[in-house]
């Protein structure tokens, strides 16, 4: 393995991988924001598509429900869902069906009246005479008559007698059977309207508040609830007391707002066209009207908001759910949704229809769907640049670390190459320039030759093995050795060439033991660790080789009292090519690849090599190998 070490590219390289990197990330950003806005696009296109279509289909539905409505109402139904009320004006009269629907119409077909002159002599004693008590006892008298207008016009002064005789109980009874006559009028209002309203202003005279507003409120809810066929002013003029007396000013009455629908149109009917629909708002509210018109009868049909919801925007609630869209009839259709409008012109439908599309569509959540992925996707991208943005930058490092670990090796072979040579080229010189040197002299020119020989050989095998290693190649002939004779002889051999360098090897060792190695793969790994033990002990110049037995495994341990290892390094050391920061600082020689064959070497033996080491101190490097006996 490289060692890890990563080496910063120049600077020109940096900005150039990060300006790639950032042209990458600002494309990517620009085309996935193109796309989500394309996207965007594409949905609000889609989603107009859809409500238009929607809004033609809504359209079609009210108009279906209204056109059935419009045959109803040619046909003469009287029966309408709540909410809405039809008229029929035929004959020179008005009626609504249902009649309870409508406070009042603008014509009324008038009802029986008593003759006038059937009372004229009660009301001689009355008004002229002022004898209060015989004309009671005249219309008493009438008061039984079997004519029902005639007991009703009877009633209705008998009590009015009683009261300007005091017997105001009395006169609330006569009051009282006088409101169950039914079909008369009495001076063109219905006698019970008549009776109920005297009961109450002789309430109010009476101060009786509690019982006034209880008859009050019986005649507001008649009133309101069309119990009479009345005109406007009759009604206004009745209901205004009414509300007074019952305290129920501000209520809100759908009789009031439908009558008042009926006038508008029955106002208008000279301007309309024989047949239409159109949309009134009446005390503030919105109601539909359809109306018919032939010869001289004149129907219509008005529709309040109940009515509207519950038949006619009911026909079109498929549409609106198949199509997720939300219909909104007369007003513009709230929040800024895609929506469509079909015009009253258009459409001839009593109301502008706005359609808009529900903000829940599915359409709508499979686009936000289809975006939350392309967003997922962008950030996948991004990161994926990122990485390998990442990644081009380590690599370039790592080419860049190795490429400066390769010269550093280069030069530090060299070096290692020219200091034998030197001393072979010294000695070679020295013998042809002497040629009369004596025994003695030529002999140790002879042993540093052979020693410069010998190393510049190590060196080369070293490095022709560091090859084969690195390309697998190297083939491990193991044999069994005996391994303290083994130690023994690499160290003597060893201490052969240290010989002048002044450096003490001692060997010490227990028991013997068998193992299986490569003598010469072996032997290397172990005059590595006796070579750097060397190197990295410049003052202290004691070497300890031990040899041990323990249980199963044999420990050959190389010490030193040199400059040691810091943690830092322990793990690196082992790295090819890695060199200590000391070694580097001190100038000690090297190529950073001796305890890295060692560890290749001895993991082949099916051991492992350890360091313990401390700063300054020294440090104690042992192979363990297993024992083969
Ligand atoms: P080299 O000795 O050629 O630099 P090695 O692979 O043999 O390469 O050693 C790697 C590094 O480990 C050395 O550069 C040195 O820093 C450190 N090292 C190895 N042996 C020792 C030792 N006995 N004492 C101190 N440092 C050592």
């Amino acid at each position: 393995m490289f060692t890890k070490e990563l080496a910063i590219p120049p600077r020109p390289l940096v900005a150039l991988i990060a300006f790639i990197t950032l042209v990458a990330l600002t494309v990517l950003s620009w085309l996935g924001w193109r796309l989500l806005e394309q996207d965007r696009l594409l949905e609000s296109q889609q989603v107009q598509q859809r409500v238009e279509r929607a809004a033609d289909l809504v359209v079609a539905a009210l108009q279906r429900a209204l056109a059935l409505d419009g045959q109803r109402l040619a046909a003469g139904n009287p029966r309408w869902p709540d909410g809405a009320v039809s008229f029929v004006f035929r004959d020179g009269t008005m009626t609504a069906y249902p009649s309870v629907r409508v406070a009042y119409l603008p014509m009324v077909r008038p009802l029986r009246e008593p003759p006038a002159a059937a009372f004229s002599s009660g009301e001689e004693l009355e008004f002229r005479r002022g004898d209060h008590a015989e004309a009671l006892r005249v219309f008493e008298g009438l008061a039984q008559s079997s004519d029902a207008a005639i007991r009703a016009g009877a009633l209705l002064r008998s009590a009015r007698n009683l009261q300007a005789l005091g017997r105001f109980g009395d006169a609330l009874a006569r009051y009282q059977r006088l409101a169950e006559i039914d079909g008369i009028s009495l001076e063109g209002v219905p006698v019970e309207l008549a009776a109920i309203y005297a009961r109450c202003r002789l309430l109010e005279a009476q101060r009786q508040t509690t019982a006034l507003r209880v008859e009050a409120q019986r005649l507001d809810t008649q009133l309101r609830t069309g119990q009479w066929a009345l005109t406007g002013p009759i009604y206004w003029l009745y209901s205004a007391d009414a509300a007074r007396w019952s305290g129920e000013q501000n209520r809100h009455s759908e009789g009031e707002v439908f009558a008042e629908a009926i006038d508008n149109l029955w106002q208008k009917r000279g301007s309309l066209p024989s047949s239409g629909q159109a949309s009134l708002s009446v005390q503030g509210q919105p109601v539909a009207a359809l109306w018919q018109s032939s010869g001289d009868s004149f129907r219509g049909l008005i529709a309040g908001q109940r009515f509207v919801e519950s038949q006619w925007l009911a026909a079109a609630a498929p549409v609106l759910q198949q199509q997720d869209v939300t219909v909104t009839l007369g007003a513009r259709a709230t929040g800024d949704a895609p929506s469509a409008t079909r015009r009253t012109m258009d459409t001839a439908l009593p109301w502008d229809v706005w359609v808009g599309s529900s903000s829940a569509s599915a359409q709508s959540s499979a686009f936000a769907q289809r975006r939350r992925l392309l967003v997922a996707g962008f950030f996948v991208l991004v990161f994926m640049v990122l990485l390998a943005s990442y990644l081009i930058f380590r690599a370039v490092s790592r080419e860049l670390a190795v490429a400066r670990l390769k010269s550093e090796f280069v030069a530090a072979v060299s070096h290692e190459f020219r200091t034998p040579l030197t001393a072979m080229r010294q000695f070679t010189d020295r013998l042809r320039e002497h040629p009369d040197l004596g025994d003695d002299v030529r002999r140790v020119c002879y042993d540093a030759q052979s020693r410069a020989t010998e190393r510049l050989t190590r060196l080369v095998e070293s490095l022709l093995d560091f090859g084969r290693m690195e390309a697998g190649a190297r083939k491990y002939r193991l044999a069994p050795h005996d391994c303290s004779g083994f130690v023994q002889r690499v160290v003597d051999d060893f201490r052969g060439e240290m010989q002048t360098s002044g450096y003490e090897i001692r060997s010490n060792g227990n028991g013997s033991a068998l193992i299986e190695a490569d003598d010469e793969a072996l032997s290397r790994a172990l005059w590595n660790l006796l070579d750097n033990a060397v190197k990295y002990s410049p003052d202290d110049r004691t070497i300890e080789v031990g040899q041990h037995r323990q249980g199963q495994t044999v420990a050959i341990s190389v010490r030193d009292h040199g400059i040691g290892i810091p943690v830092s390094e322990r793990s690196a050391i082992f790295s090819r090519f890695h060199r200590g920061e000391e070694a580097r600082t001190r100038g000690i020689k090297g190529t950073g690849i001796g305890l890295s064959i060692a560890e290749q070497i001895v993991r082949a033996h099916h051991g492992r090599l350890q360091v313990e080491s401390e700063p300054g101190q020294g440090s104690t490097f042992t192979i363990i190998l297993p024992a083969k006996d």
